[in-house]
This record gives C-alpha cells, sequence and structure tokens, in this order.
C-alpha cells in the first residue's frame, strides 16, 4: 500500500487546480498590467481570482495581496506591522514559542532592529491561553501573531477570543493560517483578524503561490519594490496561472471543509486509538482541537527519522517534526515548547492525511507504526536503559 500522509508538508495539486493552470497557461498569456486587450483579460482573470479568495475568507478584494507563498506573507505582514509601530512609537511584539520559522526568525530579525518580542507558552496541550495573552499586551504593544493552526501538532488556537482582546486593546493581529485555509472555516471579520497568511500548497494549489489578507487601513511595507503591480505593495509580474489555480483550489476545498473534515476526523481519531495502544507514546496537543487529518507523536526509546525511513519502505510518507527542520539535529522546537524534553521529542511521528483517506489506510499505518517502533526498539540503547530501570520512562 502506498500512502502519503505528510500533507501539512505540501499537498498534490488538485485535477481542477491543475486544469486551471494548464487554461490560463495555454489561453491567457498577457501581461496584466498591458493596456491591450490581452492584457487586460489576464487582469480581469487576476480581479476574479482575488475577489473569490477574498469572498471565501470574509475579506474585500482590496485587501489581498498575492504573494509567492506563506513565508513572504508572514515576512510581510510582520515587517509592515513593525513599521508602523516605528511611526506610533511602539516597539512590543507578542508571539508564541511554536511559531513557524517564518514567524520566529522574522522576530529574531525584528529584535536585532530594537524590538521586543514576547513569546508566550503554548502548554501541554498546545494552545496558547487568551488570559495570558491579555495579561502579555502593555502599552507599547503593537502587533499580536498567533499561528490559527500548529504545521507540527495540529493544535488550534482560539484565533476569536484573541482577535476579541487585541481588538479591545487597539493592537494588530496576524495570523499564519497556512495550515488552516482550506481545512478550516474562516472569517477575518468575525475573528477580528487585521492579517493573514495563506499559502495554496497547503490546500492541493500551486507551490510558489499565496497570499496576504491586510486589512483596509493597515499600511503594507513591500518586501519587493519595482511596479506597481498588487495596489503597489508587491512588485512583479503576477503568476497568472498559479493565482488562478490557487483560487480554483481554495474554492474547492473551501466547498467540501465540513465532508472532509468529518472523513478526516474519522480516519484520524482511530490512527490515533490504535497508535495510543503503543507501550510508552503519547499523542502531542489536544486530542480534540487539533486539525482534522493532524496526528502527531511521541514513541520513546526511538529515533524519529529512522522510524520515517522504515515506514517509507513500508509505503508510508510521513514526518518527524517540520520538513523545515529535519536535516537538523535539533529537536523540534514545537515539541520542545509542549514540555517534550530532548530525548522524547526526538522520537516524534508526524502524519497529516489527505481529505480523501480510509479506515483501511488507517490500520495500515498502524500497524506499520507498531511493527517499525517494536523493531526499532529491540536493539535501541535508550530503550535497552529504559527497560532494565537505568532510566526512567516520561511517557
Ligand atoms: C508551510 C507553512 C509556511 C510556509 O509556507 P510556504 O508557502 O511554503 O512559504 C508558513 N507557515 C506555516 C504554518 C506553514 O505550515
Amino acid at each position: 500500500m502506498k500512502i502519503y500522509a505528510d500533507n501539512a508538508a505540501t499537498t498534490k495539486m488538485s485535477k481542477t487546480a491543475i486544469d486551471t493552470a494548464l487554461y490560463y497557461m495555454e489561453n491567457v498569456f498577457g501581461n496584466p498590467s498591458s493596456l491591450y486587450t490581452t492584457g487586460q483579460k489576464a487582469k480581469e482573470e487576476l480581479e476574479k481570482a482575488r475577489a473569490e479568495i477574498a469572498c471565501i475568507i470574509g475579506a474585500e478584494p482590496r485587501e489581498i495581496i498575492f504573494t509567492s507563498g506563506g513565508s513572504e506573507a508572514d515576512n510581510q505582514a510582520l515587517l509592515s506591522a513593525a513599521e508602523i509601530g516605528k511611526r506610533k512609537g511602539k516597539k512590543h511584539i507578542i508571539s508564541t514559542a511554536f511559531e513557524h520559522h517564518a514567524i520566529l526568525h522574522t522576530l529574531k530579525k525584528l529584535e536585532k532592529n530594537g524590538f521586543e518580542v514576547t513569546l508566550l507558552p503554548v502548554h501541554e496541550n498546545g494552545i496558547v491561553r487568551p488570559d495570558e495573552l491579555e495579561a502579555a499586551i502593555r502599552d507599547d504593544t503593537i502587533l499580536v501573531t498567533v499561528m490559527t493552526a500548529n504545521n507540527e501538532i495540529g493544535t488550534l488556537q482560539p484565533v476569536n477570543e484573541i482577535g476579541r482582546i487585541c481588538k479591545a486593546h487597539g493592537v494588530i493581529f496576524h495570523t499564519d493560517a497556512v495550515q488552516a485555509v482550506g481545512h478550516v472555516h474562516i472569517d477575518v471579520n468575525k475573528d477580528n483578524i487585521d492579517m493573514l497568511s495563506a499559502s495554496a500548497h497547503k490546500f492541493h494549489g500551486p507551490k510558489g503561490t499565496g497570499f496576504l489578507y491586510a486589512r483596509k487601513g493597515i499600511a503594507l511595507t513591500n518586501l519587493i519594490e519595482g511596479g506597481a503591480q498588487e495596489r503597489g505593495k508587491r512588485a512583479g509580474t503576477e503568476n497568472l496561472p498559479a493565482i488562478m489555480a490557487m483560487a480554483a483550489a481554495l474554492k474547492e476545498a473551501s466547498e467540501n471543509i465540513d465532508k472532509n473534515a468529518e472523513n478526516m476526523i474519522k480516519v484520524r481519531n482511530r490512527i490515533i486509538d490504535g497508535l495510543s495502544a503503543i507501550p510508552h507514546s503519547a499523542l502531542n496537543g489536544d486530542k480534540e482541537k487539533r486539525l482534522p487529518g493532524n496526528v502527531s507523536f511521541c514513541f520513546e526509546g526511538i529515533e524519529g527519522e529512522s522510524l520515517l525511513i522504515l515506514l517509507d519502505r513500508k509505503g508510508v510518507s510521513a514526518s518527524s517534526g517540520s520538513a523545515c527542520t529535519s536535516g537538523s539535529l535539533d529537536p523540534s522546537h514545537v515539541l520542545l515548547a509542549i514540555g517534550r524534553i530532548h530525548d522524547v521529542a526526538h522520537g516524534s511521528l508526524r502524519l497529516s492525511l489527505g481529505e480523501n483517506a480510509t479506515e483501511e489506510e488507517a490500520d495500515y499505518i498502524v500497524s506499520a507504526v507498531k511493527e517499525v517502533v517494536e523493531y526499532l526498539r529491540s536493539f535501541s540503547p535508550v530503550w535497552r536503559d529504559l527497560t532494565e530501570g537505568k532510566k526512567e520512562f516520561i511517557l
């Protein structure tokens, strides 16, 4: 059996998205900035995509800027808020310890430039507490940036409450919703979200395309200077085929959110129940408040990397922590943030299911993981120390 269970790293483009991209490559090649009809046709289509995407998240078309993906949107959101802060003499930013590196590394850069950053704890369940967030707000706080859903452990954050608190205190609220858009319902007005980042390749659109939503009135800072595209806020000829494909993919995903979630939750819970039977293992993050397709586990006494390689041989593509950190020896900052110690964090597994996952696949995954974990433990020195009582079990 071949099972792709790494949809949090990237998704396969949907048939609709591929057909859309091909159509625009073949038929609408004009430059949206050109004045003749071939260009204006492209411009018209581009604005249609913008309106469609805006409508899906409850925004206005002019509040959407197309970017090269989630990382760019995150960078632009944070640097824009920082510029606004500079003008107002505000230099404090609040975020969480388990954000994506596109956020955390940008915050590091801002710290070097005189900003102060408070990273809130996310506790054992992987969820930030609104009362702690409110208590951290100062007179000079300009921005709160908290992700909608975590990319490793899938936990959903109380975005609605955070939005309400930020609004009451006059603080800009940005959310990295890259894992959430197309998977859970989002309404930027209901949730008082001022800025939001999304990426097409996380919802069956093409890679290298995404968008930033910025509420009207929020002055954006350019990352890329040049022509007047995107209302002067993001220069460069628009990637029309990719943008059209993104809009088509998002429309398809959004129309099926509830149906897809229902199926994935059923399969996800079956895997969680199955893996929980493995001794000295634990689910990472809250069992209910998580993305429909996310399963994240730690197994004591093994290395996540070996687990992945052996699962791959059994046809299962999975991940251990985020794709960006694999290849480094540091354990995932996300797992450390929820209190996993280094040894335990090293034995992690993330399965992120596709919309069409089946119970049969769930059973296959569970038995494959069981087999591999048992096998790896059979010659693991750490496991031997644990079973001989030289080291204490944590899980
Ligand atoms: C994938 C991801 C990103 C980066 O998006 P790209 O389009 O790959 O740049 C940012 N944040 C989160 C939470 C992600 O999962």
